[in-house]
């Protein structure tokens, strides 16, 4: 891995198949991801569906990515990673059991509708900005300020974080 390398934040979420499970799992398969190191990972969030009534709760988490891909190249490895893990995409807000999304890379705004960094939904979602703060809690939003001043804004949203923290690696 040579060359300047770029912080990325990826949110992990599922709500089928022991989706604890599928979340660990998903974190220890980002630990995998080519010409990257994974450095930090959230606690594990419960948090209830939006959109859809009635599917299972969903569990969260939010993880810092040291990476040597480009923003288009990362989502590329991160949508094989959800295809390892059988999401299925039956329609929009569907259960899934696992879905990646990349939220930060860098400072940089892309906007593609293959790839829309930073992700556009993120300063709307408790189960974004509350992982998001434990593990980066000066992070900035390009365009939307800081992480923190969203709190209010999404602290109606029901969210129950699991464990006692994350980890961190320092590899
Ligand atoms: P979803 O089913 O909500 O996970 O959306 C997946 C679709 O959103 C794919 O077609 C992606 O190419 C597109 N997309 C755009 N920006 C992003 C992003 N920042 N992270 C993940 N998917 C993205």
């Amino acid at each position: 891995m040579r060359g300047v390398s770029h912080l990325a934040f990826v949110a992990l979420g599922a709500n089928l198949a022991d989706p604890l499970a599928q979340v660990r799992a998903a974190a220890a398969a980002l630990a995998d991801l080519p010409e990257s190191r994974l450095r930090q990972v959230s606690s594990l969030y419960r948090t209830a569906p939006l959109g859809i009534r009635g599917q299972p709760d969903f569990i969260n988490a939010v993880a810092a990515l040291e990476t040597w891909l480009d923003p288009q190249q990362l989502l590329d490895a991160l949508f094989a990673v959800e295809r390892r893990f059988g999401r299925r995409r039956e329609f929009h807000h569907a259960p899934r059991t696992l879905d990646l999304d990349l939220l930060l890379y860098e400072e940089r705004v892309l906007d593609s509708p293959r790839l829309r960094v930073p992700h556009p939904r993120m300063h709307l979602r408790a189960f974004v900005i509350a992982p998001l703060l434990e593990i980066a809690p000066l992070c900035r939003i390009p365009g939307r300020g800081t992480a923190a001043a969203w709190l209010p804004a999404v602290s109606q949203q029901a969210i129950e974080k699991l464990d006692a923290g994350g980890w961190q690696c320092l590899r």
